[in-house]
């Protein structure tokens, strides 16, 4: 084992490959055989490593055996790639979450904590649905759902698009078996976290307004 040993890895919490520190390695071999044409050695290493960036810590297998020749080992990471952690503010009592929406981020992060991205889309696209049921009632489809959100000022006419496009994504998993990149659904989760957070800070700040004295006129 060499401690100052450094390996570049994806980092879960920064989105992208970081230099990673290596703080141990423990390498197994087991034999099977004799077969006919003799015994097959199959290996795996295990990897413990410490992004240098923000310190998060990830546990990479490496597995292959005497007979894959040339092959690149097969790489497994723990927890996935695609794995996040919820943001801090859904565990904060100042904002009130509807049960809906937490139940179906719930079943989401297990999903992609399975690398199960195309289930974690068809879940995103469930959770839009909910938000526009939630803020602007029953829609014909989800272009008039995002366009009412739009209309009450819930979203920007970027924010629009961009919702669009997650929406597109669950509708492709569902539909015709798409399965998006470990990027892409980094940023498919930055985008409903944020719709999620800036429609619940727009609910919040309002209310604040409301219990705020209104100013007298002097005369
Ligand atoms: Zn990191």
């Amino acid at each position: 084992m060499n401690n100052q040993e450094k390996v570049s890895s994806y980092c879960n919490i920064c989105h992208h490959e970081t230099n990673h520190e290596l703080a141990h390695r423990i390498h197994r071999i087991k034999r099977e055989g004799p077969f006919d044409f003799g015994s097959v050695d199959f290996e795996t290493i295990w990897e413990v490593l410490q992004c240098k960036g923000c310190e998060e810590v990830t546990l990479v297998r490496y597995d292959w055996n005497s007979e894959s020749m040339g092959e690149e080992p097969k790489r497994t990471y723990f927890p996935p790639r695609a794995s996040r952690r919820k943001p801090s503010w859904m565990d904060q009592d100042q904002l009130t979450i509807p049960a809906e929406y937490l139940e179906l981020l719930g079943e989401v992060y297990i999903a992609l904590h399975a690398d199960s991205r195309r289930l974690a889309a068809m879940g995103i696209r469930a959770l839009i649905d909910a938000i526009i049921r939630t803020h602007v009632g029953e829609q014909n489809n989800f272009k008039e759902g995002i366009s009412a959100l739009y209309s009450k000022q819930f979203i920007s006419s970027r924010g629009q698009e961009i919702i669009e496009n997650a929406v597109e994504v669950g509708h492709a998993a569902n539909h015709r078996g798409y399965k998006p990149s470990v990027k892409d659904m980094g940023i498919f989760m930055d985008i409903v976290e944020n719709l999620i957070h800036n429609i619940l800070l727009h609910e919040q700040s309002s209310k604040i307004k409301s219990r705020i004295p209104k100013r007298v006129r002097q005369q």
